[in-house]
């Protein structure tokens, strides 16, 4: 008897038929003669929907009170779904972070998880208990309540098998696998048997949120062997990832991923001296923001300037202008712009290490499309270029064509986007 990790997405608890059918699902592997620890998310929208009230009764909310808020919506679904578990027959209880003792950094709105207690989940698991698992939350040493970040509960399913060393972790989810690119975007994306750990999470940091990329790095790290499959298709084996792929000539380009959740913010005309560069970033880097592409241009030789640009995430683009600001002011720099309507779209593979020619082919499917390219970053087994948010989508479908990703079947998707 091992024990089984099960995490349900949003869509997968949307509403109270769909409540049962996951306690059915949930029974199933307890039936399989398991023992189940199961995390999941807030019902449907509602962290959306909590997200859009913050907005309606303060321009500004801390984000102590955000997590407050936000940590609601995922005790509202653990209780629903041990009453069904409870009706049909079987022992369960449901726990919150605190109660589990998920202990995170104490940073509000994207702490990490530093631990998880077992004592008392191995407690309800020797007691034979279906044991439910708020996600998304934790708790700081001093009894803060935190949030993850947003998708953050297939990182508490994974940070909590890692934790009881579990035999597997289970995201499902709405659709029936981890795709070569979204299948909201491209209908004939074909489902990923198997990914490993390293080109999944270069997949989840470039926009493909099928998993929150802090689970990919956990499971990594942990060695938690992690399935991607579908709520709706308990049958299907959907997608494993894990450490090394089996033998097999690699494609160059596993799957295509679109972020269009970040900004270029471009400071101009800053000196062409040492540390200007260890200025602006170690500045962000106290103020924890994130900081993604960076391009510097080649300097001019008239005033021995040059500009400096960079990606940051939407959230951060206020943060990040406040504390430009004085440092812009001291460099003497001509201007700093923002531009939030880009787009990263970036290719992922491992089987693009040493071959040449993958970028090429990169920018002229681009360029065939018409699509211009602002930024460019690479990595071993990526390529990232920055287009104008209108067209991210086209220039998703043309890369995902461009490198034969498709397949003759059209993926299945349940549930709606946001409509806010
Ligand atoms: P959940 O609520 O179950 O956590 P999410 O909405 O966070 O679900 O993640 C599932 C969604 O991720 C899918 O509906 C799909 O639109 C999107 N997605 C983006 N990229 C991919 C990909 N490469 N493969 C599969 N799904 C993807
Ligand atoms: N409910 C949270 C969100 O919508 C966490 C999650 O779904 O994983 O972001
Ligand atoms: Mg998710």
């Amino acid at each position: 008897m091992g024990i089984i990790v099960q995490k349900y997405g949003g869509t997968s608890v949307a509403d109270a038929e769909k409540i049962k059918r996951v306690a059915q699902s949930v029974i199933r592997e307890k039936n399989n003669g398991n023992s189940v620890v199961v995390v999941v998310s807030a019902m449907g929208h509602t962290t959306d929907y909590l997200v859009k009230l913050a907005g309606e009764v303060s321009s500004s909310p801390c984000n102590r009170e955000m997590d407050m808020l936000l940590a609601t919506g995922e005790q509202v679904s653990i209780a629903l779904l041990t009453m069904a578990i409870q009706a049909a027959g079987h022992d369960a209880i449901s726990m919150n972070a605190m109660q589990v003792g998920i202990i995170t950094e104490s940073v509000h709105s994207k702490a990490r998880i530093v631990e998880v207690k077992t004592d008392k989940l191995m407690k309800h698991i020797n007691d034979g208990k279906i044991i439910v698992v708020a996600g998304f939350q934790g708790v700081t040493p001093s009894g803060e309540i935190t949030t993850l970040g947003r998708g953050g509960s297939d990182t508490s399913a994974v940070a909590i098998a890692a934790a009881l060393k579990a035999d597997r972790c289970d995201i499902y989810t709405d659709v029936e696998g981890v795709y070569t690119t979204d299948p909201r975007v491209v209908p004939n994306a074909s489902r990923l048997e198997q990914v490993s750990y390293d080109e999944m999470l270069e997949l989840a940091y470039l926009g493909a949120n099928v998993l929150h990329p802090r689970s990919v790095e956990t499971a990594k790290q942990f060695d938690v062997p992690l399935r991607v499959r579908s709520t709706f298709k308990l049958d299907n084996m959907g997608t494993l990832i894990l450490g090394v792929k089996n033998m097999e000539i690699y494609k160059p380009v596993t799957g295509v991923a679109e972020d269009s959740s970040q900004a270029r913010i471009v400071i101009c005309d800053v000196p062409d001296r040492p540390g200007v560069s260890a200025k602006i970033f170690s500045a962000l880097a106290d103020k924890n923001i994130s900081v993604d592409m960076i391009i510097q241009s080649y300097a001019r030789q008239s005033n021995n300037t040059n500009d400096i640009a960079f990606t940051v995430s939407l959230d951060d683009v206020a943060r990040t202008l406040e504390i430009l600001e004085p440092i812009a002011k001291e460099l003497n720099a001509s201007n700093v712009h923002v531009n939030d309507n880009i787009a990263k779209v970036s290719i992922v593979g491992a089987g693009m290490v040493d071959r040449p020619g993958i970028a090429a082919d990169m920018f002229k499917s681009l360029a065939d499309a018409g699509i211009n390219i602002k930024m460019i970053s690479t990595s071993e087994i990526k390529i990232s270029c920055l287009v104008d948010k209108k067209d991210a989508k086209a220039a998703v479908k043309h890369l995902h064509e461009a490198f034969q990703l498709g397949c003759d079947e059209i993926a299945e998707v349940k549930g709606d986007l946001p409509n806010l």
